[in-house]
């Protein structure tokens, strides 16, 4: 059964929420995975693409289970910024052995590793369902990013959107969440960069059979 879910709280007390879809019973088990927007709140095409895609998903469901979560930085999206409310880029956030207090401005990592509620959120569901396919969608460049094992996942992601793919964003992301997940974990994760001036809905038709595809077919 598909069902909604709160998967944590933001510093200003907003529920984050996410929609469950569960595959057919013929499916064969297989890790879920999770998909997330806008943890940079002022990339709100991201919310687009992932609503967009539960729209898609309720009338054909994935291959595996999938957790969708439209806005992690939910303060940050209905404040126009970036940063989450404490101001902490969610990006640098992550307890990845990159991580460091030193950063450049606006690039706030946080006083700790994982201070922030929405940071801890999806570091519980990740361990919590055991996923193992991470889809990030951030709107800065036009790129598939994989980290850890994404790297089959992002070439094909990129055939499918037309989009370049690569392992390397040209500069250093300490604390980042592909970081953790990806360089020291070695999970399958994938950052879908839509260029940062798209319109909303091309940003997702461009990567409409992508994100389809991350969550269906491959083994
Ligand atoms: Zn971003």
């Amino acid at each position: 059964m598909n069902r909604d879910a709160v998967v944590g709280t933001t510093v200003l007390g907003r529920p984050i929420e996410a929609v469950v879809l569960e595959p057919p019973k013929y499916a064969r088990p297989r890790p879920p995975a999770i998909v997330f927007g806008a943890i940079h709140g002022d990339e709100p095409a991201t919310r687009l693409q992932a609503e967009r895609l539960i729209e898609e998903l309720l009338d054909r469901p994935p291959g595996r289970e999938t957790w969708i979560i439209p806005v992690v930085n939910v303060d940050g999206l209905l404040g126009g910024a970036k940063n989450n409310a404490n101001d902490v880029d969610l990006n640098r956030n992550f307890a990845s052995t990159n991580w460091t207090a030193a950063h450049p401005g606006g690039y706030f990592p946080g006083s700790t590793a994982e201070s922030e509620p929405e940071t801890q959120a999806l570091v519980a569901l990740i361990e919590r369902i055991g996923a193992e396919r991470l889809i990030a969608l951030h709107a800065t460049f036009r790129t598939m990013n994989w980290d850890g094992r994404g790297r089959e996942l992002a070439q094909e992601m990129g055939r499918l959107a037309s989009y370049p793919a690569s392992g390397d964003l040209g500069y250093p992301t300490p604390g980042s969440f592909g970081s953790k997940y990806g360089a020291d974990r070695n999970l399958e994760v994938v950052t879908v960069e839509v260029p940062y001036l798209e319109t909303d809905e091309r940003a997702w038709t461009d990567t409409r059979s992508a994100l389809r595809w991350a969550v269906d077919l491959p083994p």
